[in-house]
């Protein structure tokens, strides 16, 4: 039996059986940042004319805000670019604090100042500060981040954060010229007093969101892990197993005909200009709401539902990925789509790889199997989570 159910925060309820609308916003700050990852999918340079002109002002933010608060909103998640280049920064969380909401902030932690440090130990912001980091030494992390100087910064609002004792957790991108450090970055991430497990890697890195830079796309590709890395660095967790039992039982099964079939429009994110957007990555003009015409409250109540309500046309698609049982495994999504082919439903080829590599070393598909063309899939999934989480067909039933 379980004692305890885990809720999406759409589908939790107030008292009196209103829904809560938005669990959780994300606010991109800024498109700009002090780094020029060789992997980033977002960033404009620091100083980037237009998008300074662009952005949201301090009250529009504040705004949004209040408007979330409103709708029950009880985190708010600051993320960029890079966030604490906004000199608002500090005003806009302690105006979300004292809205009530917690504060995620995403940074790579080197403009966190003493006076930073300071105001985040005074008014604590109720969630672990996450810090993504590009290197164990300023060679390689100067050369990640593409600025000389950057590692000694970033090792300052580290050596910050620990003097202020403000819980953080950090993450890194699985760039394969860093191999050589990641032993020692996760012996150093297991001294950090939050981190409770080994360090998130992002792994499959996107393609530029805003499809702006085919230069850096180009790049981008050779930087990603072959199917069989990816599946390698995922499978070296000692839980691997029993979480994917896990995971098979709630999440495989054909996406169908929907375009999104996945959790977006349930909440929102606001990219840097003030566009609500169903999903974090996914900058398509037909699939984000001007908050300065629409309310956030009709946005989330009437505009997404509608927008995520879409279709696929694409036959390949509908051929493949609508009746593929990996979907779920799979990160095949719009958001992917649009960015790697500027269409939102070709099943991209290098996830679907991922994918099949995945399920051929859980023993879900024979060596030479098409995902989409198996007849059995229900089954071969109903023995592999009895074999790796039996507990979870008594607690589920
Ligand atoms: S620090 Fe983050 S946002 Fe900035 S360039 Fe690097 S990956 Fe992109
Ligand atoms: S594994 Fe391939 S066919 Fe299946 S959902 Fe992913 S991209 Fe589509």
């Amino acid at each position: 039996m379980s004692y305890v159910q885990r809720l999406e925060p759409h589908e939790f309820t107030l008292g009196g059986g209103k829904k809560l609308l938005l669990g959780q916003i994300d606010i991109e700050l800024t498109e700009r940042c002090n780094n020029n990852c060789v992997h980033c999918c977002i960033n404009l340079p620091e100083h980037d004319p237009d998008a300074l002109k662009r952005e949201m002002s301090t009250d529009v933010v504040k705004k949004i805000l209040t408007d979330a608060a409103n709708l029950a909103c009880m985190t708010v998640r600051f993320t960029g670019g890079e966030p604490l280049l906004r000199p608002d920064l500090a005003e806009l969380y302690l105006f979300a604090r004292r809205l009530g909401m917690m504060v995620v902030l995403f940074t790579n932690g080197r403009l966190i100042t003493r006076e930073l440090a300071e105001l985040l130990a005074k008014y604590p912001p109720g969630r672990v500060v996450e810090i993504s980091v590009y290197g164990m030494s300023a060679e390689s992390y100067d050369r990640v981040a593409g600025h000389a100087g950057a590692f000694v910064e970033f090792r300052r609002g580290i050596e910050l954060l620990l003097e202020y004792k403000i819980p953080f957790i950090v993450k890194a991108p699985k760039l394969q010229f860093l191999n050589d450090e990641h032993e020692q970055f996760e012996a150093w991430a297991a001294t950090i007093p939050a981190m409770d497990n080994i360090p998130g890697y992002s792994i499959n890195f996107d393609l530029r969101s805003r499809r702006d830079n085919l230069a850096k796309n180009t790049h981008i590709i050779t930087l990603r892990a072959t199917p069989e890395k990816t599946v390698a660095l995922l499978s070296r967790n000692p839980g691997y197993l029993s979480d994917m039992g896990q995971f098979c039982a709630k999440f495989m099964r054909p996406a169908g005909d929907r375009l999104f079939s996945c959790g977006a429009g349930h909440g929102t994110c606001i990219d840097a200009y003030g566009q609500a957007q169903v999903c974090l990555p996914l900058r398509h003009k037909h699939y984000s709401v001007d908050l300065q015409e629409v309310s956030l409250k009709r946005t989330l109540e009437e505009m997404f539902p509608a927008m995520c309500e879409m279709k696929v046309t694409n036959p390949d698609y509908l051929r493949r990925c609508a009746v593929c049982f990996l979907h779920g495994l799979c990160e095949q999504c719009p958001a992917k789509s649009w960015a790697e082919y500027g269409t939102l439903d070709t099943p991209v080829e290098y996830l679907c790889e991922v994918a099949h590599a995945q399920a051929r070393f859980l023993g879900l598909l024979n060596e030479h199997e098409r995902a989409w063309e198996v007849g059995d899939a229900k089954e071969r999934v109903a023995a592999f989570v009895a074999q790796h989480w039996p507990d979870g067909q008594t607690a589920e039933g």
